[in-house]
């Protein structure tokens, strides 16, 4: 099975799933992935950006996570052997950064702990909590940090029950376009 083949059966097969005691959120996590990639259309974010987007929590839908909810689970990190595969760091490192956007955004914005939903504030508590100084520099100077708090503010809103989206169809197409074009090698124009 081809990567894209991948994605589409562990949505398909998990994606229904709402997470249970302390993590529960009031949408499934297929819906929750649909519409963090429809906020990050609707904000012109470029296509690795989208795709990465859909693809934030896929590592909670694999194998390998602790039984209980008193641990933290470390999905951010789970599916980026998976996706580096076929896809490059502009895709995986904002998934695999995300966490550590949370954990920033807390010890740097007064506001943002308040708009925080409980389940994502309990594994807040088990991510870390806050950033010290050292580790907000270092956050920072990651290349990829804007992308990954552009994407941390979608991941936070894309938990309305209800919401209309596209379709997984529609972004594993988005997905494939993205393959085709690293695939294609960049044209040189003789003048
Ligand atoms: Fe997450
Ligand atoms: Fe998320």
């Amino acid at each position: 099975m081809d990567l894209i083949g991948k994605i589409d059966a562990l949505f398909r097969r998990r994606g229904h799933t709402c997470y249970s005691d302390e993590r529960t959120e009031a949408v499934s996590a297929l819906e929750h992935a649909l519409q963090c990639a429809q906020l990050a259309e609707w904000a012109h974010a470029d296509t690795a950006l989208v795709a990465a987007a859909l693809l934030h929590d896929l590592g909670q839908l694999m194998d390998g996570g602790p039984d209980d909810a008193l641990r933290d689970d470390q999905h951010e990190l789970r599916a980026l052997p998976m996706l580096s595969a076929g896809f490059g760091p502009e895709v995986t490192e904002p998934i695999r950064l995300h966490v550590a956007a949370k954990r920033y955004l807390v010890s740097t914005d007064e506001a943002y702990e308040g708009t925080l939903s409980p389940a994502s504030l309990h594994s807040l508590r088990l991510q870390g909590g806050r950033m010290n100084a050292e580790e907000r520099l270092l956050f920072e100077n990651h290349a990829h940090a804007a992308a990954a708090l552009k994407l941390r503010r979608w991941d936070d809103l894309a938990k309305r029950p209800g919401m209309r989206t596209p379709s997984l169809d529609y972004y594993l197409g988005l997905l494939e376009q993205l393959q085709g074009e690293a695939r294609t090698p960049p044209r040189l124009s003789i003048v």
